[in-house]
């Protein structure tokens, strides 16, 4: 049976990637990969030599049917994004939606998930906010429909969390500043598991001065959790 593999890989430190991950990167027989370039460097460090093509939202329906005819053909293929888990505000969704259309819902070919890393799940790890319910906002919109969302996040009673890029991110705590009340806490996690990792924790007017005062500090990557409404968070 032919088996489509999603495959995690790190966010950062590139050993944060599981055995069986490296597995079945050696053993598929085409991996899929957002940006070749990015998962060229991965593949060299674990030394693995595999075929490598594209895939990302820029990929055609004939790159489509070139993997639908490589699983008709029993070839396993793994699908890997630059950073974390593929599909998860990253492509690959398309591809695993499409894959549902062409062979049914219960398919015979297997749609494996191989478990990893994710900026959204380490992040919220460390916020210290309640996680056994939260609501994840991916990318949040740059204009239409943004404020309604900071409103929302505002309201809601479960922890929030979001990506952000450096640009926006004054941007984004400014408009938490807006609506939320002023004992709101919030984490801001930077550059998780690289050398210039670092979480800055507090009320949304603390983190505020702390980046306005570090302007040098608002470059890499960031996630941004957001303590629920009404539930006091200690320290
Ligand atoms: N699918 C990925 C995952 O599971 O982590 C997320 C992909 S999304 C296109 C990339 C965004 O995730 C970045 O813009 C940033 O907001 C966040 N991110 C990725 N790596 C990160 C890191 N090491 N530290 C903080 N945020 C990170």
């Amino acid at each position: 049976m032919s088996k489509f593999y999603i495959v995690a890989t790190p966010i950062g430190n590139l050993e944060d990637i599981t055995f069986r991950a490296i597995d079945i990167l050696k053993s598929v027989d085409l991996i899929l990969a957002e940006d070749t370039r990015v998962t060229r460097r991965l593949l060299d460090k674990y030394e693995i030599k595999n075929n490598l093509d594209s895939y990302n939202s820029f990929s055609t329906e004939s790159k489509k049917n070139k993997i639908i005819n490589l699983l008709k053909d029993n070839k396993g293929i793994a699908l890997v994004s630059d950073a974390g888990t593929p599909t998860i505000s990253d492509p690959g969704v398309k591809i695993v939606s499409d894959l549902y259309q062409e062979f049914g819902d219960n398919p015979e070919i297997e749609i494996i998930p191989i478990p990893g890393a994710s900026a959204v799940l380490s992040a919220l790890s460390v916020s210290g906010f309640p996680s056994s319910e939260f609501t994840f906002y991916g990318f949040l919109p740059h204009k239409k429909g943004r404020q309604t969302i900071f409103k929302e996040i505002a309201e809601n009673k479960k922890t929030a969390v979001f990506y952000e890029s450096p640009h926006r991110l004054l941007k984004a705590i400014n408009s938490l500043e807006e609506f939320c009340e002023d004992d709101r806490k919030i984490f801001v996690a930077r550059e998780l598991t690289k050398i210039y990792e670092q979480k800055v924790r507090g009320t949304v007017k603390e983190v505020k001065r702390y980046f306005e005062k570090n302007n040098d500090k608002i470059r890499g990557e960031f996630v941004i959790v957001v303590s629920g409404v009404g539930k006091p968070v200690k320290h």
